[in-house]
């Protein structure tokens, strides 16, 4: 299946310049990419998604100037990089065989991939000093808002850490935001713009602490219990 063109873009910034580098055309992740997704159209609309997730007309996304994807033989899944004199030339690298693993679900996992690594193009860091696991959060999270979460990603609670990473992060973030408010992940992401990373962040923008936050989440997970959750999200809080 081909993904048609994104919608009009609706957000008022321009988009990257976009390039494709298939390592290996003979490689058979080359065909399933060019068959399930047009690559132009597919990057606009991951491009987009991080817009729209994380970024305001106050609180506008940093000026990538170009995401080049290159598709390669390579273990894992993929990962970004800045290059260019300032960093704002993104490259994507993407595994040839990890899209033939996925094949049977091609479309829907190469998009949910793009949109997880574009996050990585635009969310600020605090200047390196954000824990790899928020990082990985907030990707998953835009991936998630976008409709593009596999059907093997859980929500876990209990016996796990809230900064794991990934879908565990990403889907603590979509509560966070559903309950204290829409841009509040996009807050989060601002405060890590100029400033380095600090978990006083999470008390900033919601007046509880991620440790606090995170035991009502667990709760939640556990007892579905709404009482409890607000319970808890209402005793008194001496973390940071
Ligand atoms: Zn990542």
């Amino acid at each position: 299946m081909i993904i048609p063109a994104p919608p009009a873009p609706s957000t008022p910034w321009p988009l990257p310049r976009i390039k494709l580098h298939i390592e290996d055309l003979d490689h058979e992740g080359a065909a399933i990419f060019q068959g399930a997704v047009n690559a132009r159209d597919a990057l606009h609309l991951a491009v987009q998604a991080s817009y729209r997730w994380l970024y305001t007309v106050d609180n506008p996304p940093p000026k990538v100037t170009q995401i080049l994807l290159i598709l390669r033989s390579m273990p894992g899944v993929a990962h970004t990089i800045g290059t260019g004199r300032d960093g704002m030339e993104k490259e994507i690298h993407f595994s040839l065989e990890y899209i033939v693993h996925s094949k049977a679900r091609a479309t829907a996992e190469i998009m949910g991939v793009l949109v997880h690594e574009t996050v990585h193009c635009y969310q600020h860091n605090g200047k390196n000093t954000c824990p790899g696991g928020l990082i990985e959060g907030i990707a998953d999270y835009v991936r998630l808002r976008e409709g593009y979460g596999p059907p093997h990603w859980k929500r876990r609670g209990e016996g796990a850490q809230w900064d794991a990473g990934y879908e565990t992060t990403g889907y603590f973030l979509a509560w966070i935001e559903d309950t204290y408010g829409a841009g509040t992940v996009s807050k989060l992401n601002h405060c890590m713009k100029n400033k380095s990373y600090h978990k006083r962040h999470f008390k900033d923008l919601t007046k509880c602490s991620v440790k606090k936050l995170w035991n009502a989440y667990c709760c939640l997970l556990k007892d579905d219990d709404g009482a409890k959750v607000l319970e808890i999200l209402s005793a008194r809080d001496d973390d940071d």
